[in-house]
């Protein structure tokens, strides 16, 4: 079998080891006679991986103490309304961030059921920057940013000074770097870019403010039903957590966060690297804020980008083509994209701009 170089945005590639330990284990779990899937979610089997998937999560990202960990279904389109539905049901507002097409995505949801000041919105830069500050307004009760568009390519590499809480949707660069989880009131972020496959969301919430969430939502909207009971209130998503705590076994024995950090400085310096050798290539992102999990860009004609993305598969190459919103190319390299597969397009990128230019 020779596996693909797989460029996609997410869902998306996953380690080898990863897929391999699931496919040995998939019929008949670590010797029980069943699969880990076919498993009650209140047996033991189940119970341990749930557990040890909670506390390798708080350990790789050194969350504290005083912060819940929850695992739950719906994507982080789900928490686009559940945040507000919990937080803002006092009637307050929150402040919010609009930085590209998940921010608006989450600023929408938000408008629907709580209030909101937009305190900067990128339109004016065609979302290809970011502010250097943020000024909060008075009362508001958390300010949400996304910290990383994964279509536009935009990267809060540091976050901004607030003095209230700061809530992120960290799905497309969570675990891609330590991150100073102190600095917010909550994190959330779908599984499928970072973490594992689709199914599953991690929600982190502090605890002071999961005690002013509602209580009167319906059970499965309120993060007060969940977080007490270690996410085990209902049927969790057990294959997603599964796989996801095989990866986080991974992520640790590759050294944890800050490797991860280091790999990714590394492969997306490569690709901008390749991107700024030639005119044939452009990115729209402002330097300052180059997110190093998508690395977006342009070619002079759609046609030109279209050979480039043939020619890509041809050599194994997938996933390059830009979200249909936006157009141009895209690279997602994510935790699981080994450097030499990165180092492979970027050859290729020199290669194809020689050629065509
Ligand atoms: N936020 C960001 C930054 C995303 O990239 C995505 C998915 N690509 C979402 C939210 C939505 O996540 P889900 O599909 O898990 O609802």
């Amino acid at each position: 079998m020779s596996r693909k170089i797989n460029f996609s945005a997410g869902p998306c590639t996953l380690p080898l080891p990863v897929l391999e330990e699931l496919q040995a284990n998939m019929v008949d779990f670590e010797g029980n006679g069943y699969s880990l899937i076919e498993s009650s979610h209140r047996w033991p089997t189940y119970d341990k991986v749930h557990m040890d998937c909670l506390a390798l999560l708080k350990e790789l990202m050194e969350i504290p103490d005083n912060y819940k960990i929850m695992l739950l279904g719906g994507g982080a389109t789900l928490q686009f309304s559940m945040i507000p539905m919990n937080l803002l049901s006092d009637g307050s507002a929150c402040d919010f961030t609009v930085t590209g097409a998940w921010a608006k995505k989450a600023l929408a949801d938000t408008n629907i059921v709580a209030k909101s000041n937009v305190v900067y919105d990128g339109k004016d830069n065609n979302y290809t920057s970011l502010p250097k500050t943020v000024t909060t307004t008075p009362g508001a009760k958390y300010l949400h940013i996304t910290s990383n568009e994964t279509i536009g390519g935009v990267e809060w590499l540091d976050f901004p000074d607030v003095n209230i809480p700061i809530v992120a949707d960290m799905s497309s660069d969570i675990l891609s770097r330590p991150v100073p989880v102190e600095k917010f009131g909550m994190i959330y972020a779908g599984a499928q870019k970072n973490l594992g496959p689709a199914g599953v969301t991690v929600v982190i919430i502090r605890d002071d403010l999961l005690a002013t969430c509602s209580d009167s939502l319906p059970a499965y909207l309120a993060y007060k039903t969940h977080a007490p009971k270690d996410s085990m209130y209902n049927t969790p998503p057990v294959f997603p957590i599964w796989a996801m705590k095989v990866g986080l076994e991974q992520v640790k024995a590759a050294g944890g966060a800050a490797q991860m950090e280091k790999n990714a400085i590394e492969k997306s310096t490569l690709i901008y690297d390749a991107i700024e050798a030639t005119p044939m290539y452009t990115c729209p992102v402002d330097s300052s804020c180059r997110s190093r999990m998508n690395v977006v860009f342009t070619m002079p004609t759609p046609e030109l980008e279209a050979k480039f993305i043939a020619e890509a598969a041809e050599l194994g190459m997938v996933g390059l083509k830009g979200h249909k919103s936006v157009g141009g190319c895209r690279a997602s390299i994510y935790n699981a994209i080994p450097l030499e597969g990165v180092q492979t397009l970027a050859n290729f990128m020199n290669e194809f701009a020689a050629k065509n230019s």
